[in-house]
This record gives C-alpha cells, sequence and structure tokens, in this order.
C-alpha cells in the first residue's frame, strides 16, 4: 500500500509541476505569433484597412475631381475600385450621372442676343484707348413681314442656341435675357472677357435697302485689325467652323464668313469672338421663316454644331 501511496505522490508532483509548465508554454508560443506573423484576426484587420482607404478615395474621385476627369479615365478608377473594393455599384451609379460629353463641361459660351427694346444712342470708343467713338447700341432692324423687331429675334434665338449647348454640357452665359436693359456693345464684350468665355457668341439678323438680299453670314474680327490680334486665329477658327456646319443643312442659303474691324462688340472683346447674322429680317420669305419654329431650330441646330466643332477641337 505504501509504494502504491508513493507511486501516486510523485505522479501527483510530475502533473503540478507539468500542467502549469505547459500552458505557460503554450501561452508564450501564442504571445510569439501574434507580435511576429499576425493572427487570422490581425490579418483580417491589416487588410481592411486600405480597402477602406481605398473606397475613400474613389469616392472623392467620382464627385470632386471627376470633373477634370476624361471619360475613359474615370472609367479605369471605377475598374480598380471594383477590382479591390467590391464596391461597383455605388461608383457606377454617381459616373451614370455625369454628362455624356465630359470634355465640354469646362466649356464656357457667353451668348449675347443682340440689341434691347432701345437703342442707346450715346457714344463710347470703338476699341481700347480709342478715340473713334460709335454709338453704344443701335436700334437694329425690323421684320418686314412679321413687324418684329430685331431684339425680340435674336432673344428668342439665343435662348434656344443656349438650352442645345447646355444639353451637350456646355456652360452658358447670356448678356441679356430681358429686352428692357441697357448694356452697350463694350459692355457685353467686357461681360465676356470676364467671364473668361472660351467663345463669345453674338447673335442678329440683317437688314438692307434691297428686299431680295438673303442668306446667313458669320462676321469675325479682321486680320490686320490692332484690337484684335489675340483672338483672330482662334475667332475665325469658330466662324468657319459655324458656317460649314450650316452649309451641310439645304435649307439655308449660306453667303460666307465676313471680317469686320468697325464693331465695338469685337475690339472691346479678349476672348474669341464671332457674330452671327442669322439672315435677312428685309427679305419677307426669311423673316417669315426666321420666325418658323422649326426653321429657326434647324439652323441653330447647325449652329450649335459648328460651335460644339470647335470646342472639341480647343479641347484637344
Ligand atoms: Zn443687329
Amino acid at each position: 500500500v505504501s509504494i502504491y501511496k508513493r507511486r501516486i505522490g510523485v505522479f501527483v508532483i510530475i502533473l503540478l509541476v507539468l500542467v502549469p509548465l505547459f500552458i505557460f508554454l503554450n501561452k508564450a508560443v501564442e504571445e510569439d505569433r501574434t507580435n511576429g506573423k499576425p493572427t487570422s484576426q490581425a490579418a483580417e484587420a491589416k487588410a481592411a484597412k486600405p480597402t477602406k482607404k481605398r473606397e475613400v478615395v474613389s469616392e472623392k474621385t467620382s464627385s470632386e475631381d471627376a470633373s477634370q476627369l476624361a471619360e475613359s479615365e474615370e472609367v479605369t478608377v471605377n475598374k480598380e475600385t471594383s477590382q479591390e473594393s467590391g464596391d461597383i455599384e455605388a461608383t457606377e451609379t454617381e459616373a451614370a450621372d455625369e454628362p455624356r460629353d465630359v470634355g465640354l463641361k469646362d466649356f464656357l459660351v457667353v451668348i449675347d442676343p443682340g440689341h434691347q427694346l432701345r437703342a442707346n444712342l450715346e457714344k463710347e470708343p470703338v476699341g481700347p484707348n480709342a478715340t473713334e467713338t460709335k454709338i453704344k447700341v443701335s436700334g437694329g432692324t425690323t421684320g418686314v413681314a412679321t413687324g418684329k423687331p430685331e431684339y425680340v429675334l435674336t432673344l428668342e434665338a439665343s435662348l434656344l442656341l443656349g438650352q442645345m449647348l447646355e444639353k451637350n454640357g456646355v456652360q452658358v452665359i447670356y448678356t441679356r435675357t430681358t429686352h428692357n436693359v441697357s448694356i452697350s456693345n463694350r459692355e457685353r464684350a467686357e461681360i465676356a472677357n470676364q467671364n473668361k468665355a472660351d467663345l463669345f457668341v453674338r447673335i442678329h439678323a440683317d437688314g438692307a435697302e434691297d428686299p431680295n438680299v438673303t442668306g446667313l453670314s458669320v462676321l469675325t474680327p479682321a486680320q490686320n485689325n490692332p484690337y484684335t490680334v489675340g483672338i483672330y486665329q482662334d475667332s475665325l477658327q469658330a466662324s468657319q467652323m459655324i458656317i460649314e456646319a450650316a452649309e451641310k443643312n439645304p435649307a439655308i442659303k449660306v453667303n460666307g464668313v465676313k471680317s469686320r474691324s468697325d464693331l465695338s462688340g469685337f475690339n472691346w472683346s479678349q476672348v474669341p469672338s464671332t457674330l452671327i447674322e442669322m439672315g435677312y429680317m428685309t427679305n419677307p420669305t426669311e423673316d417669315k421663316n426666321l420666325s418658323d419654329e422649326e426653321y429657326l431650330t434647324k439652323l441653330l441646330t447647325d449652329i450649335a454644331d459648328g460651335i460644339l466643332q470647335y470646342a472639341r477641337y480647343k479641347g484637344e
């Protein structure tokens, strides 16, 4: 019996020593693993961090920086995001809300509906530092068949043109949206300058003593005019693109581009400028056409196409 007791005693002592030793060693190994190589939980936490960071970056990209990204670049960003964070839906929805022609949304057109309710016969210099003066705003012409004043037609046409451009993602500012204003031709150009317009588009209709004269013309700053040296080339480019777009329409008689150095609205402009004489209100047929919604819409669609072509050309 005593031998058994002694053996049990030794066994108990061994157990008392070995069990805590085993527990101690096991714990030490586990701690060592946590410090050196990450446990599965730690590994998850570390992997999640960069994913979250990337999500923030992609959100910022789609909401704030996207305005500076071309469409193709944005698609690349979305792909990267979807591969690594799996957050596809949100980014794709945001991208779909962007205007279709992303390259045009930084392009600003200032549209000037020619003339106003009352002519302003006061005078202003024809250009910066000029001694020669010219009346601030002339009265414009009147439709021989419709009796419509030019300032009414130019505002109707300008608002339609602006809507067409805006639909294509272009920014539009008008020099006037009502008739009873007093804005000189110099001041109209200065509105374009102050807004740093990419193109200043002046909308007018023609008049002539001969009622048989018809057709659309685009006026552009003349080559050797000292006031418009800096804007000559781009203005001509825009004017030509508008004329070429209009020439594709068989319903419109197109006269071509005409150079002018006597217009205050060009001479005061520091941004590329063009003036569209949509047609002759002194010709009964053309006057009626210009007040026909279908004809005017077609004509302005062509003008908008020319402007959009110029905008894309400048954006390249
Ligand atoms: Zn006019």
